[in-house]
């Protein structure tokens, strides 16, 4: 059992040893935990895949904390590229380049792109400038689970698993980071995340199209990762597609009365504000309501979303009926990412 352990400089120190020596790290980024291996060592990342029970057809997003190991992974770098990194680095924007010879191919499951992200996290820098290489890392969770938003969601789903894992706390967004790539002649969002469409459209003068593929697509893909249902949680989800505030509660309403006569347990997922519109004295079918963010505050719905879907589980309930806080700005990030957990979208 690997409990999480603190990340004072003495432990980062630690990992860094680790992560030289081949193993695995699970450490905390501003988005979520990612899990570690030394990026430029085929057999250490080949084990993320392991732990993780990740498909190898899914790349992995490489980390680094300067220029000199952009460099090291990526060529080719477009001017448009460099401004962005300028205006975004360190922080929540993962860029699809040019992959150099140095990068193995298990890490851009055998493409020619690789993705590369400069983390804004102390401790996740820290920990990169100390093992002195760029470090892959994808989210620190089982295939087919939530990302990991703290240390216990990581020890969860990889205890025994990984070398290490260091506790630095709730992540500060709480959604994996924006992919976008720079390749082509107009930039593409291939994942929405924190950097949202209209920021990116400040820099490059036009609103880069949002290209990211449905879930369960099939043959090549653009974001080979968008095509798993990796972000689900344990029970089906039905999300309430309708973003009319009025409307989408009546809806959840009405759904929870069919599903009483079908005698389910229900756990339902909303705002702070909507909690006392599904209390279970009306609609006996609801067993567990889990607050998340309000509606005035979506950064927090997206921040507390992964810990709220993971507080369901097939012990509670048989299904979950999901709110949704709107389309634009992070809410899209959010509507995104509980769009591909649901089982339906009504
Ligand atoms: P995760 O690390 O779990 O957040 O997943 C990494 C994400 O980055 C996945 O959705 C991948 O599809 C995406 N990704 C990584 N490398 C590439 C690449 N070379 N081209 C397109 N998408 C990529
Ligand atoms: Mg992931």
């Amino acid at each position: 059992m690997k409990t999480p352990q603190k990340a004072t400089s003495n432990n980062i120190r630690k990992a860094a040893k680790i992560l030289a020596a081949g193993g695995l790290v699970a450490f905390p980024t501003e988005t979520v935990y990612g899990l570690g291996a030394n990026a430029l060592n085929a057999q250490a990342v080949d084990k993320i895949f392991k732990a993780k029970g990740r498909p190898s057809d899914n790349p992995l997003i490489v980390h680094i904390a300067n220029q000199r190991e952009l460099k090291m992974v990526a060529r080719d770098v477009p001017e448009v590229a460099r401004k962005l990194m300028k205006k975004f680095w360190p922080g929540p924007l993962t860029f699809v380049l040019q992959k150099t010879a140095a990068v193995p191919d298990n890490v851009t499951a055998g493409g020619k792109t690789v993705a590369v992200r400069m983390p804004k996290n102390k401790i996740a820098l820290a920990l990169i400038k100390a093992v002195g290489c760029p470090v892959a890392a994808p989210s620190a969770n089982l295939a087919g689970k939530p990302s990991p938003t703290s240390a216990e969601h990581v020890s969860e789903d990889l205890d025994g698993k990984v070398d290490m894992i260091l506790d630095g706390g709730k992540t500060f967004h709480g959604l994996e980071s924006t992919v976008i790539d720079v390749t082509r002649k107009k930039i593409e969002i291939l994942r929405s995340g924190a950097i949202t469409a209209e920021m990116l459209a400040k820099v490059l003068g036009y609103k880069p199209k949002i290209v990211t593929n449905k879930t369960g697509a099939k043959g090549k893909v653009r974001s080979p990762g968008m095509k798993y249902k990796h972000y689900a949680p344990s029970v089906p989800l039905f999300l309430i597609g309708i973003s009319d505030e009025k409307k989408m509660v009546r809806l959840l309403q009405k759904e929870l009365v069919v599903l009483t006569k079908k005698k389910m347990r229900v756990g339902v997922l909303c705002v702070k504000e909507h909690a006392s519109f599904y209390a279970a004295a009306k609609y006996p079918s609801m067993k567990k309501i889990v607050t998340c963010g309000s509606l005035k505050k979506p950064k927090k719905f997206a921040q507390e979303l992964y810990n709220a879907l993971r507080k369901f589980s097939k012990k509670n309930v048989d299904l979950i009926l999901a709110e949704n806080i709107g389309k634009e700005g992070i809410a899209h990030a959010a509507y995104d990412r509980l769009s591909r957990a649901a089982t339906k979208i009504l």
